[in-house]
């Protein structure tokens, strides 16, 4: 009896092994951002289950998949109506980089890479038989502020974009401090 609980469990625990190892807690509806302050610019780091922006997390397979990537990517590139720091501190949006291992780069809108290593273009091939995975979607958004000093805080849009989220768990580094908050659909603003 014992042994084929132990049995058991160990079943289950194989079965669960794989997510929980992974480097980084990968939750449906869940996202980590980075928030850092550095003088006069506002550094986004956004690591996102690309299923919360998709509805799916792997290579698109349609031209109606392939057109939710652009329009995904498109909107990601609208950062300023996505992350909106406080209006006083006079930040436009300079730079956006967005990434993810199953989409190409050129989906994305990202320019193409000269010279990519094989690696890369084999990561973005599916292997026949392999097993459906996860993959998240990382994207780095880069403000320059006016009025650096008058940046107090950012309003977090994303809910609304992609209903696909529920909390984002949100890290702030500047200069003087450092603090976290979870942001919700109802809570959605990131004060410092
Ligand atoms: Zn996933």
């Amino acid at each position: 009896m014992l042994s084929r609980t132990l049995s058991a469990l160990a079943a289950a625990l194989t079965i669960v092994s794989p997510i929980a190892h992974a480097e980084k807690a990968h939750v449906h509806g869940v996202a980590e951002l980075n928030v850092g302050v550095d003088k006069d610019t506002l550094r986004i780091a956004l690591e996102s289950p690309l299923e919360n922006l998709l509805g799916f997390e792997r290579v698109p397979k349609s031209d109606k998949e392939l057109d939710k990537v652009r329009r995904m990517a498109s909107q990601l590139r609208q950062a300023d109506k996505l992350f909106l720091p406080t209006p006083g501190a006079g930040c436009k949006l300079v730079n956006v980089k967005l990434e993810s291992a199953v989409l190409d780069p050129a989906l994305l809108g990202e320019a193409p890479v000269a010279a990519a290593s094989p690696g890369q273009a084999a990561a973005r091939t599916p292997q026949p038989g392999a097993k459906p995975a996860h993959a998240d979607l990382d994207g780095e958004f880069v403000f320059q502020c006016a009025q650096p000093a008058a940046l107090q805080g950012l309003e977090v849009k994303l809910f609304d974009a992609f209903p696909g989220y529920r909390q984002i768990r949100a890290q702030v580094v500047t200069a003087k401090r450092q603090s976290a908050a979870r942001l919700s659909p109802k809570a959605n603003t990131l004060n410092w």
